[in-house]
Protein backbone atom coordinates (compact mmCIF):
# COMPACT_ATOMS: atom_id res chain seq x y z
CA UNK A 1 0.00 0.00 0.00
CA UNK A 2 1.00 3.46 -0.72
CA UNK A 3 2.96 5.72 2.02
CA UNK A 4 1.20 9.24 2.41
CA UNK A 5 2.53 12.15 4.12
CA UNK A 6 0.54 13.62 6.97
CA UNK A 7 0.03 16.01 9.31
CA UNK A 8 -3.89 15.56 11.26
CA UNK A 9 -3.07 18.42 13.70
CA UNK A 10 -2.83 22.45 12.48
CA UNK A 11 -4.61 25.02 13.97
CA UNK A 12 -5.73 27.98 11.94
CA UNK A 13 -6.50 31.32 12.84
CA UNK A 14 -9.84 30.81 14.45
CA UNK A 15 -7.61 29.20 17.59
CA UNK A 16 -6.82 32.34 19.59
CA UNK A 17 -3.31 30.74 20.50
CA UNK A 18 -2.88 29.91 16.38
CA UNK A 19 -1.13 33.09 14.54
CA UNK A 20 -3.16 35.37 12.30
CA UNK A 21 -1.08 34.35 9.74
CA UNK A 22 -2.20 30.50 9.98
CA UNK A 23 -4.90 31.51 7.14
CA UNK A 24 -6.66 28.47 5.51
CA UNK A 25 -4.94 29.27 2.51
CA UNK A 26 -1.91 29.59 4.02
CA UNK A 27 -1.71 26.60 5.73
CA UNK A 28 -2.71 24.24 2.39
CA UNK A 29 -0.08 25.84 0.66
CA UNK A 30 2.64 25.30 2.94
CA UNK A 31 1.53 21.92 3.58
CA UNK A 32 1.61 21.60 0.08
CA UNK A 33 4.92 23.22 -0.55
CA UNK A 34 6.36 21.08 2.36
CA UNK A 35 5.51 18.09 0.25
CA UNK A 36 2.48 16.85 2.46
CA UNK A 37 -0.33 14.34 0.94
CA UNK A 38 -3.18 14.80 3.55
CA UNK A 39 -3.97 17.21 6.12
CA UNK A 40 -6.27 18.19 8.61
CA UNK A 41 -7.30 21.57 10.04
CA UNK A 42 -8.32 20.79 13.48
CA UNK A 43 -9.40 24.40 15.80
CA UNK A 44 -10.03 24.11 19.62
CA UNK A 45 -13.98 22.98 19.45
CA UNK A 46 -14.83 24.74 15.95
CA UNK A 47 -15.06 24.25 12.70
CA UNK A 48 -15.75 27.13 11.52
CA UNK A 49 -12.26 27.74 9.29
CA UNK A 50 -12.25 23.80 7.75
CA UNK A 51 -14.58 24.77 4.60
CA UNK A 52 -12.08 27.76 3.53
CA UNK A 53 -9.56 25.13 3.95
CA UNK A 54 -10.75 22.78 2.07
CA UNK A 55 -11.99 25.37 -0.74
CA UNK A 56 -8.37 26.64 -0.97
CA UNK A 57 -7.23 22.87 -1.52
CA UNK A 58 -9.07 22.84 -4.69
CA UNK A 59 -6.87 23.25 -7.49
CA UNK A 60 -3.58 22.03 -5.13
CA UNK A 61 -3.05 18.04 -5.20
CA UNK A 62 -3.31 17.80 -1.57
CA UNK A 63 -6.32 16.15 1.01
CA UNK A 64 -8.02 18.66 3.53
CA UNK A 65 -9.93 16.71 6.02
CA UNK A 66 -11.90 19.19 8.16
CA UNK A 67 -11.63 18.14 11.96
CA UNK A 68 -12.02 19.76 15.48
CA UNK A 69 -9.74 19.35 18.66
CA UNK A 70 -12.53 19.03 21.18
CA UNK A 71 -11.84 19.71 24.73
CA UNK A 72 -13.46 16.97 26.27
CA UNK A 73 -15.55 17.79 29.91
CA UNK A 74 -12.64 16.04 31.75
CA UNK A 75 -9.83 18.47 29.62
CA UNK A 76 -8.78 15.92 27.36
CA UNK A 77 -7.88 17.30 24.24
CA UNK A 78 -9.21 14.46 21.42
CA UNK A 79 -8.84 14.76 17.82
CA UNK A 80 -11.61 14.19 15.76
CA UNK A 81 -12.12 14.00 11.67
CA UNK A 82 -14.71 14.21 9.57
CA UNK A 83 -16.11 13.14 6.22
CA UNK A 84 -16.96 16.91 4.73
CA UNK A 85 -17.20 19.94 6.02
CA UNK A 86 -21.09 19.80 6.51
CA UNK A 87 -21.02 17.09 8.93
CA UNK A 88 -17.57 18.80 10.47
CA UNK A 89 -19.62 21.75 10.89
CA UNK A 90 -22.56 20.17 11.97
CA UNK A 91 -20.39 18.47 14.69
CA UNK A 92 -18.89 21.74 15.18
CA UNK A 93 -22.09 23.33 15.69
CA UNK A 94 -22.96 21.12 18.80
CA UNK A 95 -19.44 21.27 20.28
CA UNK A 96 -19.66 24.90 20.05
CA UNK A 97 -23.51 24.74 22.07
CA UNK A 98 -21.88 23.20 25.08
CA UNK A 99 -19.11 25.49 25.64
CA UNK A 100 -19.24 27.72 28.71
CA UNK A 101 -20.34 30.91 27.80
CA UNK A 102 -16.75 32.90 28.58
CA UNK A 103 -15.59 35.42 26.19
CA UNK A 104 -12.71 35.72 24.85
CA UNK A 105 -10.51 38.95 25.58
CA UNK A 106 -8.52 38.73 22.54
CA UNK A 107 -5.53 40.99 24.13
CA UNK A 108 -5.08 38.05 26.59
CA UNK A 109 -5.72 34.98 24.39
CA UNK A 110 -5.45 36.15 20.65
CA UNK A 111 -8.50 36.54 17.85
CA UNK A 112 -10.77 34.03 16.49
CA UNK A 113 -10.88 34.64 13.07
CA UNK A 114 -13.62 33.30 10.74
CA UNK A 115 -12.45 33.75 7.21
CA UNK A 116 -13.00 32.32 3.83
CA UNK A 117 -10.87 30.62 1.68
CA UNK A 118 -9.84 34.26 -0.05
CA UNK A 119 -8.58 35.55 3.18
CA UNK A 120 -12.13 37.63 3.71
CA UNK A 121 -12.33 37.64 7.47
CA UNK A 122 -16.54 36.78 8.18
CA UNK A 123 -16.12 37.77 11.81
CA UNK A 124 -14.78 36.55 15.31
CA UNK A 125 -16.35 33.48 17.19
CA UNK A 126 -17.07 35.50 20.78
CA UNK A 127 -16.50 32.68 23.03
CA UNK A 128 -13.32 31.32 24.18
CA UNK A 129 -12.82 27.77 22.32
CA UNK A 130 -10.28 25.94 24.10
CA UNK A 131 -12.69 25.73 27.00
CA UNK A 132 -13.67 22.80 28.30
CA UNK A 133 -16.59 21.82 26.17
CA UNK A 134 -19.61 19.68 28.28
CA UNK A 135 -19.36 16.71 26.53
CA UNK A 136 -17.47 13.68 28.24
CA UNK A 137 -14.64 11.66 26.73
CA UNK A 138 -17.12 8.73 27.41
CA UNK A 139 -19.72 10.34 25.12
CA UNK A 140 -17.56 12.14 22.41
CA UNK A 141 -16.90 8.81 20.30
CA UNK A 142 -20.37 8.04 19.80
CA UNK A 143 -21.10 12.01 18.81
CA UNK A 144 -18.23 12.08 16.34
CA UNK A 145 -19.02 8.71 14.80
CA UNK A 146 -23.21 9.79 14.50
CA UNK A 147 -22.19 12.44 12.20
CA UNK A 148 -19.88 10.18 10.51
CA UNK A 149 -15.95 10.77 11.93
CA UNK A 150 -13.34 9.17 13.88
CA UNK A 151 -11.59 10.48 16.69
CA UNK A 152 -7.97 9.88 18.57
CA UNK A 153 -6.61 11.54 21.72
CA UNK A 154 -4.48 14.14 21.10
CA UNK A 155 -0.92 14.45 22.08
CA UNK A 156 -1.32 11.78 24.79
CA UNK A 157 2.20 12.55 26.04
CA UNK A 158 2.19 15.74 26.85
CA UNK A 159 1.84 17.10 30.57
CA UNK A 160 -1.44 18.89 29.87
CA UNK A 161 -4.31 18.59 28.40
CA UNK A 162 -3.70 15.40 27.82
CA UNK A 163 -5.77 11.51 28.98
CA UNK A 164 -2.77 10.31 30.13
CA UNK A 165 -2.40 13.20 32.47
CA UNK A 166 -5.78 14.09 33.45
CA UNK A 167 -6.66 9.86 34.32
CA UNK A 168 -3.02 8.55 34.43
CA UNK A 169 -3.78 5.93 32.32
CA UNK A 170 -5.74 5.13 29.11
CA UNK A 171 -9.29 3.70 29.93
CA UNK A 172 -10.82 0.81 28.35
CA UNK A 173 -14.02 2.74 27.43
CA UNK A 174 -14.46 4.50 25.51
CA UNK A 175 -12.35 2.01 22.96
CA UNK A 176 -9.88 4.14 21.06
CA UNK A 177 -8.17 2.50 18.43
CA UNK A 178 -5.88 5.61 17.45
CA UNK A 179 -3.48 7.49 19.49
CA UNK A 180 -1.51 10.71 19.07
CA UNK A 181 2.19 10.73 20.18
CA UNK A 182 3.74 13.75 19.76
CA UNK A 183 7.43 12.32 20.43
CA UNK A 184 7.87 8.87 19.97
CA UNK A 185 11.14 8.38 20.30
CA UNK A 186 11.44 9.47 23.81
CA UNK A 187 7.91 8.50 24.46
CA UNK A 188 8.36 4.18 23.57
CA UNK A 189 11.85 4.56 25.25
CA UNK A 190 9.83 3.86 28.13
CA UNK A 191 9.36 -0.01 27.78
CA UNK A 192 5.47 0.56 29.87
CA UNK A 193 4.77 2.38 26.99
CA UNK A 194 5.41 -0.24 24.51
CA UNK A 195 2.13 -2.14 24.80
CA UNK A 196 0.41 0.78 23.01
CA UNK A 197 2.43 0.58 19.77
CA UNK A 198 1.24 -2.98 19.39
CA UNK A 199 -2.80 -2.37 20.18
CA UNK A 200 -2.99 0.92 18.42
CA UNK A 201 -3.02 3.29 15.49
CA UNK A 202 0.14 5.55 16.31
CA UNK A 203 -0.04 8.95 14.74
CA UNK A 204 2.60 11.94 15.29
CA UNK A 205 1.35 15.19 14.28
CA UNK A 206 2.63 18.92 14.57
CA UNK A 207 -0.01 20.56 16.44
CA UNK A 208 1.15 23.43 14.45
CA UNK A 209 -0.02 27.00 15.85
CA UNK A 210 2.83 28.86 13.26
CA UNK A 211 3.27 27.39 9.71
CA UNK A 212 6.43 26.69 9.89
CA UNK A 213 5.60 24.81 12.45
CA UNK A 214 3.88 22.64 10.09
CA UNK A 215 5.50 18.74 9.83
CA UNK A 216 7.96 18.49 6.87
CA UNK A 217 7.30 14.83 4.86
CA UNK A 218 8.52 13.24 8.09
CA UNK A 219 5.45 11.47 9.56
CA UNK A 220 3.85 8.65 7.14
CA UNK A 221 0.45 6.42 6.91
CA UNK A 222 -0.20 3.67 4.66
CA UNK A 223 -3.37 4.00 2.37
CA UNK A 224 -4.96 2.59 -0.37
CA UNK A 225 -5.67 5.96 -1.39
CA UNK A 226 -5.10 9.78 0.30
CA UNK A 227 -9.59 10.26 1.41
CA UNK A 228 -10.93 10.52 4.54
CA UNK A 229 -13.02 7.02 4.24
CA UNK A 230 -9.84 4.86 3.84
CA UNK A 231 -8.00 7.18 6.62
CA UNK A 232 -11.33 6.21 8.95
CA UNK A 233 -10.71 2.67 7.77
CA UNK A 234 -7.16 2.70 8.38
CA UNK A 235 -8.11 4.25 11.69
CA UNK A 236 -10.50 1.95 12.99
CA UNK A 237 -9.09 -1.06 11.74
CA UNK A 238 -7.32 -2.12 15.15
CA UNK A 239 -10.56 -2.46 16.95
CA UNK A 240 -12.10 -4.51 14.47
CA UNK A 241 -9.42 -6.80 14.33
CA UNK A 242 -9.26 -7.31 17.98
CA UNK A 243 -13.06 -7.60 17.86
CA UNK A 244 -12.77 -10.67 15.70
CA UNK A 245 -9.73 -11.89 17.43
CA UNK A 246 -12.07 -12.09 20.60
CA UNK A 247 -14.95 -13.40 19.23
ZN1 LIG B 1 -4.11 20.02 22.32
ZN1 LIG C 1 -3.81 21.34 19.18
Amino acid sequence: MPLYAYDFHIHSCLSPCGDELMTPPNIVNMAYVKGLDIIAVTDHNSARNVRAAIKSAESIPITVVPGIEVTTAEEIHVVCLFPDADSAEMAGAKIEGSLPQIKNRPEFFGEQIIMDENETVKGAFPFLLPNACGISIDELPKIVESFGGVCFPAHIDRQSNSVLSVFGYLPDKPEFTALEVQEPEKFFKDEANEHYRLSYEILTSSDAHRLVEISEREHFIELEEPTFNELKRVLSRNRRELLNFYQ
